[in-house]
């Protein structure tokens, strides 16, 4: 059966951990920051029915925070545990005004239009309010891993279902 559906995956506080400081997240910028949590295997069970799509933005890039080579080190190292379709990584910071920095959906139409992908019958995990807004403009399912950051509150958005990390957000996947 031909695939028509994708799991879309934010990476930071999703697949790896973000690293937090006065309760705000931000991106590993070397090895030794660069943690993928266990349950990412699991993902693996989904291959056959979903698409694994990773859209991050990472505008450490643009700022020269990590090169381009760490940042491709770390996607091989998820790889290594589950093995993701593609990669839609921005590189801009806002002041770019790009189509791609989510909560923009420049990467979510890309994917739709290259996998013919149906959005109302995938969904989008990500933790935090630019995930959730790209997937309210796309109504997929949106799976919200509350880490309580010190932005959650401010921003008003809507998500299908709420958890803590990933593990429990596979769990509302239909399988
Ligand atoms: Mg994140
Ligand atoms: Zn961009």
């Amino acid at each position: 059966m031909k695939k028509n559906k994708a799991i879309f995956l934010d990476r930071d506080g999703v697949l790896n951990l973000p690293i937090v400081r006065n309760k705000k997240p931000y991106s590993p910028i070397n090895n030794k920051q660069f943690k993928i949590y266990d349950a990412v295997k699991e993902l693996n069970k989904f291959r056959q029915s979903y698409y694994l799509i990773v859209i991050t933005n990472q505008p450490d890039i643009k700022t020269k925070k990590i090169s381009l080579k760490t940042l491709k080190s770390f996607h091989n190292k998820i790889n290594q545990k589950v093995k993701i379709d593609k990669f839609y990584v921005c590189m801009h910071t806002d002041k770019d005004k790009c189509k791609c920095r989510k909560p923009n959906i420049k990467f979510f139409l890309d994917a739709k239009k290259k996998y013919k992908i149906n959005f109302k019958k995938s969904y989008f995990i990500g933790d935090r309010w630019k995930d959730m807004i790209a997937g309210n403009k796309i109504k997929c399912k949106n799976i919200f891993i509350n880490k309580n950051y010190a932005e959650t509150k401010k921003y008003v958005f809507k998500y299908d279902f709420i958890c803590k990390d990933l593990k429990s957000a596979i769990k509302f996947i239909d399988y």
